[in-house]
């Protein structure tokens, strides 16, 4: 058996860090060596095995940034003239005619140009002969905050345009909420998100932004349409616009207020509806900065008054208790609002709030409503309980949240059987299925899971013989389990599958030698620390008879470069395919394969859906060697695996 040494994540740690460093010095030295995605990749790699390096602290630029420096803007950024319903904006429409007539130009309204108004915040971006020279935000519409170095980090603002032209670009930071989904899971409102990430002086999360254009200056350009096609052969990404009369306008706000809007990937407040002829616009001209042929039409608010009328404290799966207020139904966005959440126990005290309160509750796209702010104070400020609503046991405070710590809450075995069937890959056992077990006293570990007989599943509500029998045979289809997925699945906070096989790699390849370590050991390990070493080690401790159990009902953790039939042998899935990739994955790992999510030189195997596409990726496989396989090939390829005689899985 080779036996990882602990030097060789060493080695491979150092020799990214260098590496790294290398690209970020020419990036800010305006000759970057790699693409932005290439250079992700590296630091998710480093990240992998060493999520406190320095080099992943130190984003921003070289010399650290300790306030932004004030800029002016050459062209001062204006404001638009707002209408909140139909009857103001032909209000507005009606005053445009009316001064246009004034000045002999006829049909303005007929001539509109209608573009979503991103919820964000402004920026002005310069380029010299097409480089990215300055960036200025909004500010007072005279004076901004040059984030130049920020700005360069957000997705959609090139560091050179197509053309080596000289011009200023306005446009709308934004956090696309698939983004603030995978990056920023805990914040609600992408605004307020985007807002104090633009400005972080250490530039972290900036990658995670972008930027939408909607306006250039220095070319002569007749309209708007005009404008957003020039930007977009620049490089530069538009929000969605169309040209259109005044009918036309109000019609797509409709449908915008109605279904467009929600199914958009970023928040807008409303549609910016401008006469398009660039002329008109000149004609019009301003009022107190504000554009006489522009207006902002705005949407129905998301957000309303109610009053609170409780709180009650949830205990979830993974022991966190959480606020949730009840509210005097209210009507939002197309929805009946009853609860509402309060985020954590320090915002309670935060927001000063107390039963009786007028609060203002909001609701934005599929985000699940919350409390905002308070808005009348009336009842006495709201205290967080003491105790466990589900178990009764005393709560810890962990930061800015309440804890049940009673490994034997209800509420807590639901989460931690949830969290071994995730780890582990079962595709069919959800959440209903785990709820009925452990109601039924069925399961109380994640050992108990492997003692589940065909009969006992079938009994359940809405089940029967054939579902359990189907979700007893992928359990099985599961193990052996390799070590480090063994031991991410135990749920030990802040203990999962990168951090087991760091563990593993360092040579803690057996269950013994993982129970054996020691703390000082542990916090030795690259990117674990003291901190996260005394809780790996404390955890492994207090699951000492758990494990022991999975042990004696079966689940013996193996070592995975020696399991299976696929041992040694790695794919990598690119594209659509027909069963979901998780699903793939988990067949590979089943069978002691190794996956890997690029093509490398150690790549043996590349499924798709058509290997004779000649796409980059299949070209690149084929100068190494690597097999390209549509899907059915890859399952023969299993099939055969598993009718083979199983190799002896060595116990780890
Ligand atoms: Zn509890």
């Amino acid at each position: 058996m080779k036996k990882p040494t602990a030097a060789s994540p060493a080695k491979t740690i150092a020799a990214l860090a260098k590496q790294l460093r290398t690209y970020k010095d020419a990036y800010y030295n305006a000759t970057p060596l790699v693409s932005d995605a290439a250079y992700d990749a590296l630091e998710d790699q480093l990240r992998a095995l060493a999520p406190d390096h320095e080099v992943l602290q130190s984003v921003g630029s070289p010399a650290a940034v300790t306030a932004w420096a004030k800029a002016r803007h050459a062209i001062p950024m204006g404001s638009l003239n707002k209408a909140v319903d139909e009857g103001e904006f032909r209000a507005w429409a009606a005053r445009c005619d009316e001064l246009g007539a004034k000045a002999k130009l006829t049909g303005i309204t007929n001539n509109l140009f209608v573009t979503e108004k991103l919820d964000g915040l402004s920026l002005a971006v310069t380029y010299d002969k097409g480089k990215l020279t300055d960036a200025i935000t909004r500010g007072d519409g005279e004076i901004g905050e040059r984030i130049t170095s920020n700005a360069r980090r957000m997705k959609g603002v090139p560091h050179q345009l197509k053309s080596p032209v000289s011009v200023t670009v306005r446009g709308e930071i934004i956090l696309k909420l698939s983004d603030l989904k995978k990056a920023f899971p805990g914040a609600a409102n992408p605004r307020n998100q985007a807002s104090g990430t633009s400005k972080r002086f250490d530039g972290a999360g900036c990658e995670h932004l972008s930027v939408l254009f909607y306006d250039l200056e220095g070319e002569e350009l007749s309209d708007e349409s005009k404008k957003f096609k020039r930007l977009t052969a620049l490089g530069l990404s538009v929000p969605n616009s169309k040209a259109t009369n005044l009918a036309g306008a109000i019609a797509l706000h409709q449908e915008y207020a109605k279904s467009r809007r929600a199914k958009l990937d970023y928040e807008i407040d409303g549609l910016v509806v401008r006469a398009h002829d660039v002329h008109v616009q000149h004609m019009l001209g301003e009022l107190g900065n504000r554009p006489r042929a522009a207006v902002a039409f705005k949407f129905a608010s998301q957000a309303k008054v109610t009053t609170l009328i409780d709180i009650i404290w949830d205990t979830g799966s993974s022991g966190r208790v959480s606020p949730i207020g009840v509210v005097e139904p209210v009507e939002l966005a197309g929805a009946t609002v009853r609860r509402a959440s309060l985020h954590n126990a320090s915002n309670i005290a935060e927001l000063g709030i107390g039963i009786g309160d007028k609060v203002l509750v909001s609701r934005r796209n599929d985000v699940i409503p919350y409390i905002e702010e308070v808005v009348t104070k009336k009842g006495k400020l709201a205290k967080p309980p003491t105790t466990c609503g589900v178990c009764k046991s005393k709560l810890d405070k962990v930061g800015e949240y309440l804890a049940c710590r009673n490994r034997e809450c209800p509420a807590l075995v639901e989460g931690r059987i949830q969290n071994w069937v995730d780890a582990i890959g079962v595709l069919d056992w959800g959440e209903k299925l785990i709820t009925q077990l452990v109601e039924a006293k069925l399961v109380r570990e994640p050992a108990d899971l492997y003692k589940l007989e065909p009969e006992q599943i079938a009994k359940l509500e809405r089940r029967g013989m054939v579902i359990a029998q189907k979700v007893l045979a992928q359990l099985r289809a599961t193990l052996p389990l390799s070590l480090p997925k063994f031991l991410a699945a135990l749920g030990i906070e802040n203990f999962g599958l990168q951090s087991a096989k760091t563990l593993v790699a360092a040579g803690f390849d057996s269950i013994e030698k993982v129970q054996a370590a020691k703390e000082a050991e542990l916090a030795g390990l690259p990117g674990v620390g003291r901190a996260k070493g005394k809780a790996i080690a404390d955890g492994i401790q207090q699951r000492k008879a758990e494990i022991a159990r999975l042990i004696a009902a079966g689940v013996v953790p193996v070592n995975k470069a020696n399991a299976g039939p696929l041992a040694g042998r790695t794919f990598c899935f690119t594209g659509a395919l027909a069963r979901p990739r998780k699903e793939l994955e988990q067949l590979v790992e089943s069978c002691g394969g190794t996956l890997l999510s690029g093509v490398t030189k150690e790549l043996n195997y590349l499924v798709m859906a058509d290997p004779a596409s000649g796409s980059s990726k299949s070209q690149k496989a084929k100068q190494y060697g690597t097999e390209c396989l549509d899907e059915a090939a890859f399952l023969a390829i299993i099939e055969r695996a598993r009718r083979a005689k199983p190799t002896k899985a060595k116990r780890a």
